[in-house]
C-alpha cells in the first residue's frame, strides 16, 4: 500500500492480521461487524477490523480459562515458558522493521522513535520477565508447633489486559510479559485507535508456540468489548491501563466479581529545574521529557517549574529548541514530531491551548494546527501559567507545555504535589543534597534526577494518587499476577 503524505510518498507495510485470536484462530466477530482503524498522518483508513463485543469476549474467555485450567500451558515447566518467551522476543527482533513500521502506521509516531525505543524497550521487557519465569519462589514460614509452612506464588488465572494507544507495542508488552512469567493466561483488548501491532504480536506468540488460548486478542471499543473484559465471570483480574475516568469505571465495574485490579492512569508531571543544574541538559530533558510521543506519554513532564533566576534564559532557549521540532510524515528519517492519534485528541488538545489564551497564559510558540491533512499540532509553549489555570491542572496529553516559576525549594515541593495525579516527576540540580531532599519529598511513583523517561523492564513504574494502583515492571510488577498461597503441613 503506497500512501501520500505532505512531505512524499512511502511504503506501508503489509497488514496482516484484522480478526479476533480466539485459541489459535483468527476469526471475524460474532456479530459480523468491523470498524476503521485510521492513519493520522493521512487521516485516510488503514483498513477494516473485527469489532469484538461480547460475544466475542465470552468466547476468548472460555478459551483463556480450559487453557489455564486443563491445557498444556498449565502443566509446562516454568523454564519451558521462559524458552517460549525468548522465542517470542527473539520473533520481535526479527520483524523489528515490520512492527515498527506498523506502529508508526497505526499511531503516527516517527519510524525512528519506534525503532529506537518502542521495540528495543518491548523487546527487552519480554526478556526480562523470560528470566523471572523459572525464579519465583516462596518462602518457609517459622510457625509455632509441629508444622512445615511454607508459601506458593500461584498464578492469578484469567487475566484481562485492556490498553491504550499510545504505546501500543511497548503496553502489549509490559502485560503480557509478568503475565506469561508467572503462568497466567489472557484476554486482551488493544485500544480501538491502534489495535494493528498487537494483533501481530498475537500472530507471534503462535508462531513462537505459546498453546492454544493462553492470548486471545478481542479487538474493539471500550464499553463494549472493554467493559465485558471487566464484568466477566471468567476472568480473574484486569489489568488497565489509560484515563483515570476509565480507570474508575473499571475499579466500579471489577468490584462485581472482585477482581483483582491494576491501574495505570494519568499523569500531571512536575519537572523541576533549580538554578544549580547542568542547564543544556535540563533544557534538553524538558523537551524530551514533554515533547516525546507527541506529548502523549501518562508520565509527561508537563509542569515545567524553572527557578526563577534562570527562568528567562531557560524559557528563551526551550522555545528556540521546540521551534526546531520536526514535523511531517512520521516514516521520514528526520521527522521528530509526528501527528496526534486521532480526531478527538487533537480537538481536545486544541480545546486546551484555547483555555490557555483565554486564562491569560503567554504562548511563546506553537498553539495551532499544523498543516491541513493529518492531526498534527504545533510543539507549544505557554509562559506565565498559574497553579490555577487548567492546562496547569489537567493531563492535556499533547505537545503543550506550561512553564512555571517558582523561588524556593519548600515552594515547588508544596506546589508540585498540589495536584491529584502521582505518576511521575523529575529535578534537575547538581546539589546531591537537594536531590535527595527533593525527590524524596515528591509524591509519586517515579523521581527521575538529571533525566526524564528513563525506563527499564527491571524498575518498577506506577502511580500515587488517582495515578494508578499497583506497579508495572521490575518484580512489583511480577507479584500482581500471582496470588499468594500459604500451605500448613502437619509433620507432628
Ligand atoms: P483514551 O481517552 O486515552 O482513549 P481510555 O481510558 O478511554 O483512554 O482508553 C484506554 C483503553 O480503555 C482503550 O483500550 C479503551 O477502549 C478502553 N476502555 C474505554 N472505556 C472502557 C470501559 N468502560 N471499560 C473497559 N475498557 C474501556
Amino acid at each position: 500500500m503506497s500512501m501520500t503524505t505532505e512531505s512524499g510518498t512511502f511504503v506501508a507495510p503489509a497488514v496482516r492480521q484484522t480478526g479476533i485470536l480466539i485459541g489459535d484462530e483468527w476469526r471475524p466477530a460474532v456479530s459480523g461487524k468491523t470498524f476503521s482503524t485510521i492513519n493520522p498522518a493521512t487521516e485516510e483508513v488503514i483498513c477494516q477490523v473485527a469489532e469484538g463485543d461480547k460475544a466475542d469476549v465470552d468466547l476468548a474467555a472460555h478459551a483463556a480459562r480450559s487453557a489455564f485450567e486443563s491445557g498444556p500451558w498449565s502443566r509446562m515447566d516454568a523454564r519451558d515458558r521462559g524458552r517460549l518467551m525468548h522465542k517470542l522476543a527473539d520473533l520481535m527482533e526479527a520483524n523489528l522493521d515490520e512492527l515498527a513500521a506498523l506502529e508508526t502506521l497505526d499511531n503516527g509516531k516517527p519510524i525512528g522513535d519506534a525503532k529506537a525505543a518502542d521495540l528495543p524497550l518491548a523487546i527487552d521487557c519480554i526478556r526480562y520477565y523470560a528470566g523471572w519465569a523459572d525464579k519465583i519462589t516462596g518462602d518457609t514460614i517459622p510457625v509455632r508447633g509441629d508444622y512445615f509452612c511454607y508459601t506458593r506464588r500461584e498464578p492469578v488465572g484469567v487475566c484481562g489486559q485492556i490498553i491504550p494507544w499510545n504505546f501500543p507495542i511497548l503496553m502489549t508488552a509490559w502485560k503480557w510479559g509478568p503475565a506469561l512469567a508467572t503462568g497466567n493466561t489472557i484476554v486482551m483488548k488493544p485500544a480501538e485507535q491502534t489495535p494493528l501491532t498487537c494483533l501481530r504480536l498475537g500472530e507471534l506468540a503462535l508462531e513462537a508456540g505459546f498453546p492454544p488460548g493462553v492470548i486471545n486478542i478481542v479487538p474493539g471499543y471500550g464499553p463494549t468489548a472493554g467493559a465485558a473484559i471487566v464484568k466477566h465471570g471468567l476472568v480473574d483480574k484486569v489489568a488497565f491501563t489509560g484515563s483515570v475516568e476509565t480507570g474508575q469505571q473499571i475499579m466500579a465495574d471489577a468490584a462485581l466479581t472482585l477482581k483483582r485490579i491494576t491501574l495505570e492512569l494519568g499523569g500531571k508531571s512536575p519537572n523541576i529545574v533549580f538554578a544549580d543544574a547542568d542547564l543544556d541538559a535540563a533544557i534538553a530533558g524538558a523537551e524530551f521529557g514533554l515533547f516525546f510521543n507527541q506529548g502523549q506519554c501518562c508520565c509527561a513532564g508537563s509542569r515545567l517549574f524553572v527557578e526563577d533566576s534562570i527562568h528567562e534564559e531557560f524559557v528563551e532557549r526551550i522555545v528556540d529548541r521546540a521551534r526546531q521540532r520536526v514535523l511531517g510524515n512520521p516514516f521520514d528519517a528526520e521527522t521528530t514530531q509526528g501527528p496526534q492519534v486521532d480526531k478527538d485528541q487533537f480537538d481536545k488538545i486544541l480545546g486546551y491551548i484555547e483555555s490557555g489564551n483565554s486564562e491569560g497564559a503567554k504562548c511563546e510558540t506553537g498553539g495551532h494546527r499544523h498543516g491541513n491533512r493529518g492531526f498534527f499540532i504545533e510543539p507549544t509553549i505557554f509562559t506565565g501559567v498559574t497553579d490555577e489555570m487548567k492546562i496547569s491542572r489537567e493531563e492535556i496529553f499533547g505537545p503543550v507545555l506550561s512553564v512555571l516559576k517558582f523561588s524556593s525549594v519548600e515552594e515547588v515541593v508544596k506546589r508540585a504535589n498540589n495536584t491529584t495525579f502521582g505518576l511521575a516527576a523529575a529535578v534537575w540540580t547538581s546539589d546531591v543534597k537537594k536531590a535527595h531532599q527533593v525527590s524524596n519529598s515528591l509524591r509519586a511513583g517515579t523521581v527521575w534526577v538529571n533525566c526524564y523517561d528513563v525506563f527499564d523492564a527491571a524498575a518498577p513504574f506506577g502511580g500515587f494518587k488517582m495515578s494508578g494502583i499497583g506497579r508495572e515492571c521490575g518484580e512489583a510488577g511480577l507479584m500482581n499476577y500471582t496470588e499468594l498461597k500459604t500451605v500448613t503441613m502437619n509433620i507432628g
